[in-house]
């Protein structure tokens, strides 16, 4: 078994989807083995997406991120990095599979509902981020 670490952004707690995002994740195999509602500071955003600080959005990404509440959460499962991208789908939703969190909910490349680590590695730090090891049951 593997963890992820996953966000539902600022569009799905502003439209009421954590609820229906967590069906789609829960019927995929995903185990929700810790989770919380919280508003991220700038300082924490900044941190969480230090990889794209040169990247044009970043400025974007990083208000977007602390507009509202956000969900964090850990997921588990077998090869649960990779099923989760695959249930997320493409960054842009225009590209994402039928199905997919992404394509069922996203609304922009930018807003795109849910985030999930991209490697072991990412997975490790981004969990420590934001979770002690005794909240992850
Ligand atoms: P995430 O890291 O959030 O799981 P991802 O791995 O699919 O998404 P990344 O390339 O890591 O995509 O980009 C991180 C986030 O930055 C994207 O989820 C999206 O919210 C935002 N982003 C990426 N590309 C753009 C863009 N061209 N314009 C605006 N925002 C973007
Ligand atoms: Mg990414």
């Amino acid at each position: 078994v593997q963890r992820t670490f996953s966000i539902l952004k600022p569009d799905a707690t502003r439209r009421n989807l954590t609820g229906a995002v967590n069906a789609v994740i829960e019927k995929a195999g995903l185990r929700i083995v810790a989770q919380k509602r919280i508003h991220l500071t700038k300082a924490q955003a900044e941190t969480f997406y230090a990889v794209h600080s040169a990247r044009p959005f970043f400025g974007e990404l990083v208000e977007f991120m602390t507009s509202g509440p956000v969900v964090v959460q850990v997921l588990e499962g077998e090869d649960a990095i990779a099923k989760y991208r695959d249930v997320m789908g493409a960054t842009n939703p225009a590209n994402a599979a039928e199905g997919t969190i992404r394509k069922l909910f996203a609304e922009s490349v930018g807003e795109n509902t849910a985030h999930g680590s991209d490697a072991p590695e990412a997975a490790a730090v981004e969990i420590a981020q934001f979770f002690s090891g005794n909240e992850i049951v």
